[in-house]
């Protein structure tokens, strides 16, 4: 018999029980939860009785001989040992029974109660918990055999230092069995104080990540109250998001190769969209976050693969606009996230392609695809009536006669899936570009009922204002040649429009 509170059972209980059926020939171990341990009080957040008893059922599957057994939990108040090896002497008559138990209870062995009692029915097993603790389990086994007559072997097996209490307090799931450790996710126990999240992330990351981490818990939080989100859940989801992120590329793929997580993209194309997975999968491994926590960390940088749930948009938007975030617009970006969580995800989807297709990469799929589906049917609706090329066109129009210089167009629907074309026009001051993307936009709405999916000042000396089948690009002379879009979509894809500009 192996009794205990199994709080639960961890990898430390598991190799004493297989090392005791190994050294002692056992036919049946019995591992066997306490209803209330007389030794211990169960701490708050503790597991229920059969919660204990069915972790115990499944630690049992993998060691040899085992099973666990209910005996304690049928009985009302404390579980005194000796009345159990008694009512087992019963069952098991003429058996040989042996009691397991490691360093801290035979130290304290002779204090139980009845210990004479539970020796006449059976010998001692003793495991070392820490090889440091041999020589004092040696003392203690010759005072027990000098003084009650204990029958006693000790364990030779290497010792395996763990205990519950060390995966109750938060980032211990690697001393769980897979099995159990997935049981304790699935019914969210043990759960970890947001103090103790905090902390062990703080040890993880330089100082500036922490400050973002924070800042983005702290918005997270604000809008699960506001779209009736789980707290625990996204503040969790918020302060774990970049656990991993200060792992260099090659520490990520170590980790990535160890839990077998498969990427559908190419490493060097997008190494920064690893530590979102290996993320996910420290939570889900090492802090046991259940799921929802878990999926929402998965998503955080590419918003997808959909569904995506509320706490997957909380987390997906609070990272990019919490308050220690500082680009162009993201005022604008924080409001939405405040008043609209749809808009907001939809806009914070379209920052991130657009940011890197102005860097002249493609987007991770996942995002353009889940922007594409979100893209509302009102938009989609009024845009059909008017083709791609037509919308186009228009805005060319519109922006001659505001006296735009050297319009260019370009197809760019080979190039990527964010849009089909791109007009690129100079404005002579930032007053000029202002009043060109507001008389495209006032004419479109007025006359074609065509709101802009997305505007932005990217800089004083560049606006940006996005029909999503075309992207006008309004610069000033210098900023249109720093960023020269021209060159980096290539020359060939220009279109000719000199039939839609008025004469001179
Ligand atoms: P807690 O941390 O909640 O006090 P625990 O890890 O000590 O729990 P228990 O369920 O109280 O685990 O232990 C049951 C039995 O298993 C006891 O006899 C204990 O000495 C023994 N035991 C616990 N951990 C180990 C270990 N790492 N190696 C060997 N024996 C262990």
């Amino acid at each position: 018999m192996f009794g205990g509170t199994f709080n639960p059972p961890h990898l430390g209980h598991m190799a004493a029980a297989r090392a005791c059926v190994e050294q002692l020939s056992l036919d049946r171990l019995l591992l066997m939860p306490a209803a209330i341990p007389p030794h211990k009080v169960l701490p708050e957040g503790s597991a229920t009785a059969s919660q204990r008893l069915e972790m115990c059922r499944i630690a049992a599957r993998y060691i040899p001989h085992c099973q666990a057994s209910g005996l304690e939990l049928e009985r009302e108040g404390p579980s005194y040992t000796c009345e159990t090896v008694e009512l087992l002497a019963e069952q098991y008559p003429g058996d040989e029974l042996w009691l397991v138990i490691g360093t801290d209870m035979v130290l304290s062995f002779a204090h139980w109660r009845e210990p004479e009692k539970i020796l006449s029915h059976c010998s001692l097993a003793v495991v070392a918990r820490d090889e440091g603790d041999r020589e004092r389990i040696a003392q203690t086994a010759q005072t027990l055999r000098d003084t009650l007559g204990a029958q006693v072997d000790i364990i030779r097996a290497p010792a395996l230092p763990a205990s519950s209490t060390q995966v109750r307090g938060g980032e211990k799931g690697e001393l769980l069995h897979p099995a159990v450790a997935e049981y304790v996710r699935q019914n969210r126990l043990y759960l970890p104080t947001l103090d103790a999240l905090r902390e062990a992330v703080r040890l993880r990351m330089k100082e500036k990540r922490y400050l973002h981490t924070l800042g983005c818990e702290k918005l997270a939080a604000e809008m699960a109250r506001k779209y009736g989100a789980d707290e625990y859940t996204v503040r969790a989801a918020a302060i774990l998001h970049d656990c991993t992120k200060a792992l260099s590329p090659k520490e990520q793929l170590t980790l990535a190769e160890k839990w077998n997580i498969i990427f559908d993209y190419t490493e060097e194309d997008f190494v920064q969209l690893i530590h979102a997975d290996t993320g996910a999968e420290t939570a889900k491994r090492i802090f046991l976050m259940p799921d929802d926590v878990c999926d929402a960390i998965r998503t955080h940088t590419v918003g997808g693969p959909g569904p995506m749930t509320t706490a997957q948009k909380i987390l997906y938007v609070a990272d990019l606009c919490e308050e220690t975030r500082s680009y162009p617009g993201v005022e604008d970006m924080r409001a939405l996230a405040l008043t609209d969580l749809e808009e907001a995800f939809t806009a914070g989807l379209k920052r991130t392609a657009d940011f890197v297709t102005q860097q002249g990469k493609t987007p991770y799929h996942v995002t353009t695809d889940m922007l594409k589906e979100r893209i509302s049917e009102k938009e989609e609706n009024t845009m059909a009536e008017l083709t791609p090329k037509e919308l186009m066109e228009e805005i060319v129009r519109i922006a001659d006669s505001k006296k735009a210089k050297d319009i260019v167009v370009m197809k760019v629907d080979d190039k990527t899936t964010l849009t089909d074309y791109f007009v690129i026009m100079t404005g002579t001051s930032s007053t000029h570009i202002r009043a060109l993307g507001d008389e495209i936009e006032e004419q479109l709405k007025k006359r074609l009922d065509i709101l802009p999916h997305h505007r932005e000042g990217v800089t004083s000396s560049w606006v940006l204002v996005d029909y999503t089948s075309v992207v006008v690009n309004i610069f000033q002379q210098e900023a249109r040649e720093m960023y020269a879009l021209e060159r980096l979509w290539g020359d060939g894809t220009k279109i000719d429009i000199t039939n839609l500009m008025k004469e001179e």
